[in-house]
């Protein structure tokens, strides 16, 4: 029995062939009706997946410091936009707000925006961000031009789709999603690729052997060089945290996550988060060159620098024993190499503007 969101997709393609994998992605994730994100919370224990900002108040709180420190280096400007790309449920922008909420003129000056599509995520953002009258965002275009910027994300870039392509005999193939109609399930299936497609391939992966997956993500690039764009030209930085690969490689990193569990991509869709690794290389590859690119480095490093254990021996010291525990498990969860800490990088794009002496230095890089 296919569930609704799974006969939009059957529908889809037996009217127009098999899709690419972003086209598949952009259904399950975000059709108006039946889309992953637009039906539930996904975030928890009793969730699909649990991200930094559910680990532990620690990873908003160094956030929030790292903030406040380009703002103080971008010489504290009376008013300034601090776009979150994806909140979830609003906990990390509460937690960093809370911990710099003593840093003078830093509350006046912030205006707090969303980029989110989930109207359920919506919701709780709103209740996460009482007295801060948040604004939202379907795309960038609406964000303030006239005022610096400051763009957080975490685990946003990896939810952007990708399309898959797979060497074989015959050259480079592209791996899309067919319907087979009898078994009444999702397949993959291999079609030529557009040279467009196969020109985004690196030339010194482009011999690979057959079987050897390639991801490209156009959407993803192209998103990440409109916010480079933004803090190039109205002044700011962006830091994004994400699951990846500091260099391009092949790999079929498509992955489908549900009660915290991975299970297969293709299979009760609309019910897991579809995502896949990022590939930072490839993400910086098209910034402008007035904007620099620190990083990326490991999530694990980049806490450490900010100060996370010393801020974590803070809050031990007044903490119950069970407390205590939840922290340590949430450090350790956060920064030890075995968990979060190598997986995910930490990326930042900088206002570079040397001339005027405004080159900015990212803590943590
Ligand atoms: N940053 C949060 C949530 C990560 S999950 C955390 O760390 O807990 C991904 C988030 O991106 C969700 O809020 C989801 O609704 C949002 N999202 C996914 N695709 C999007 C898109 N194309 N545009 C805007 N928001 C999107």
């Amino acid at each position: 029995m296919l569930n609704p969101l799974e006969e939009v997709l059957a529908k889809q393609i037996s009217m127009h062939g098999p899709m690419d994998v972003g086209q598949f992605m952009a259904v399950a994730l975000g059709h108006p009706e039946h889309g992953y994100y637009m039906k539930k919370d996904p975030f928890g224990a009793d969730g699909d997946f649990v991200t930094a900002p559910e680990v532990s108040q620690l990873f908003g709180e160094m956030l929030g410091a790292w903030v406040a420190d380009v703002w103080g280096q971008m010489g504290r400007p009376s008013r300034f936009a601090l776009l979150e790309c994806g909140p979830g449920r609003g906990t990390l922008m509460a937690d960093m707000l809370r911990a710099v909420r003593g840093v003078g003129g830093f509350i006046e000056a912030v205006e707090v925006h969303f980029l989110e599509v989930s109207p359920v995520l919506r919701a709780a953002q709103r209740r996460a961000l009482t007295g801060f009258n948040p604004r939202w965002h379907e795309t960038l275009e609406t964000v303030p031009d006239d005022v610096p910027v400051i763009v957080i994300g975490n685990e946003f870039l990896d939810a952007l789709g990708f399309r898959s392509l797979q060497k074989t005999r015959e050259g480079w193939c592209e791996r899309v999603i067919a319907f087979d109609e009898d078994q009444e399930v999702f397949c993959f299936a291999l079609r030529p690729a557009g040279t467009e497609i196969v020109a985004e391939i690196p030339f010194h992966l482009r011999g690979s052997a057959v079987g050897a997956v390639f991801e490209v993500a156009p959407v993803r690039n192209q998103f990440l060089t409109q916010v480079a764009l933004r803090v190039g030209a109205q002044g700011g930085a962006a830091l994004f945290v994400d699951y990846g690969h500091e260099k391009t490689a092949v790999g079929d990193t498509f992955q489908a996550v549900k009660g915290n569990n991975y299970v297969d991509v293709l299979h009760d869709v609309g019910e897991a988060d579809l995502t896949s690794h990022v590939d930072f290389e490839a993400l910086v590859g098209d910034v402008p060159s007035a904007v620099k690119v620190h990083g990326p480095v490991a999530q694990g490093a980049f806490l450490r620098a900010l100060g996370i254990e010393l801020r974590a021996q803070r809050l031990l010291a007044g903490a119950s024993p069970e407390q205590g525990a939840e922290l340590e498990k949430g450090l350790h969860r956060l920064i030890d190499s075995d968990q979060m800490g190598a997986l995910f990088k930490v990326i930042c794009l900088g206002g570079d503007d040397a001339e005027r002496g405004q080159s900015l230095r990212p803590c943590g890089f």
